[in-house]
């Protein structure tokens, strides 16, 4: 594929902003951006890495109205080596392939996308932070272009690559967070687009996570739609419980989203030598063990956070502590393991990392 470079110019570089407390998440963007046009007579065409500034699209653009739009999230980490590593980034592209598919959106070159995306990290390498824990965040989005306002795929498409540094995500620590069950909205039903990562997906969950906000709560547990039974995911993470000795997880039924951190934390919990098993949980039996004390742990997983510990969860107004309400065992051992990997520091017997560097 021909891939256009342009650079920005030396006096038209943005100040990176220092890796520190303020750094923040997905606030600062980097000095290139990768976009990547289609249509139904060229197909994927006009390859190309700018400098980062605004889209020109019509106020008719399909993507703002209907919503056909997909989205990646991956991060770009320098080790104590200096080495520039990925971590699964092909499997982002395959998801993003599948949520692509959902949206009736064409399909792209994984290859083309992959070697763009390495392309742009490496122009703004010098935007990765070199403090441990701070990342440069990729942000792949995919939208329907076409200046029409009928309901119907759209013909035409952009996608593009934005990224910026990104502070790390516990700056004050890796402290366990408060969670509130919603059983009064849902964020995706079986059969719709749970398990494809599309904006409307967020749209759709701001009002329950507004709600758990101003009592207190950091994030929402969601309850599948159909029953308001069973648990689902956290906010915009997938979720595991430990329970006695046995570690659970939301199958993937449909409305769940699957993460590549949940996936990750199977494989290497599974190394460890725990079982794992993807299989429904009621809420009702979750709080059952938390109340015979047999619910030792609750994490989220995704790759803004890697391992979020929950240390008390509410169900229709009551409190629940989640073993001793402190991080645990687990959640730390996950969260150190996973980003050891992800900085280079230790082995990688899955191939999950790529340096791209060298
Ligand atoms: C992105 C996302 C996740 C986590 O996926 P990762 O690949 O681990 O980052 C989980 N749930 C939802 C709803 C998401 O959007």
């Amino acid at each position: 594929m021909d891939l256009q470079i342009t650079k920005v110019e030396e006096h038209d570089r943005k100040p990176i902003p220092p890796s520190d407390t303020q750094l923040g998440f997905g606030r600062h963007f980097s000095d290139h951006m990768f976009q990547f046009n289609f249509d139904t007579e060229n197909g994927w065409h006009n390859a190309r890495i700018t400098p980062y500034g605004p889209l020109t699209l019509e106020p008719s653009a399909m993507c703002l109205h209907y919503a056909q739009q997909v989205f990646e999230g991956l991060k770009a980490y320098r080790g104590p080596d200096g080495g520039i590593r990925l971590f699964r980034y092909k499997d982002n592209l395959k998801r993003m392939q599948r949520s692509a598919a959902r949206l009736c959106m064409p399909a792209f070159n994984e290859d083309d996308v992959a070697d763009s995306l390495k392309q742009l990290v490496l122009i703004d390498r010098h935007w990765i932070p070199e403090t441990e824990g701070c990342t440069l965040y990729i942000r792949p989005n995919y939208i329907a272009t076409d200046p029409f306002l009928g309901v119907r795929p759209s013909q035409g498409y952009l996608f593009y690559i934005i990224a910026g540094p990104v502070g790390a995500y516990y700056p004050e620590g890796f402290n366990p967070v408060g969670i509130m069950v919603n059983d009064t909205y849902c964020r995706a039903v079986i059969g719709g687009v749970g398990e494809a990562k599309t904006g409307g997906n967020y749209g759709s969950s701001l009002l329950g996570q507004v709600e758990a906000k101003a009592k207190g709560f950091s994030q929402v547990l969601w309850l599948d739609a159909n029953e308001h039974k069973y648990v689902e995911e956290v906010g915009t993470m997938n979720i595991f419980f430990m329970i006695g000795d046995e570690i659970v997880t939301s199958p993937l039924t449909g409305s769940i989203l699957p993460g590549i951190t949940r996936d990750s934390s199977i494989q290497l919990l599974r190394d460890w030598g725990y079982t794992v098993n993807e299989r429904l949980l009621a809420v009702d039996d979750l709080v059952i063990a938390a109340e015979k004390g047999e619910l030792k742990e609750i994490f989220g997983t995704g790759t803004a956070a890697i391992i979020s510990p929950v240390g008390h969860l509410s169900y229709k107004e009551k409190r629940h502590v989640v073993g001793d309400g402190r991080t645990g065992h687990l959640s730390q051992k996950l969260f150190d393991h996973l980003m050891d990997i992800q900085y280079g520091k230790v082995e990688d017997p899955h191939n999950w990392i790529e340096r791209i560097d060298l």
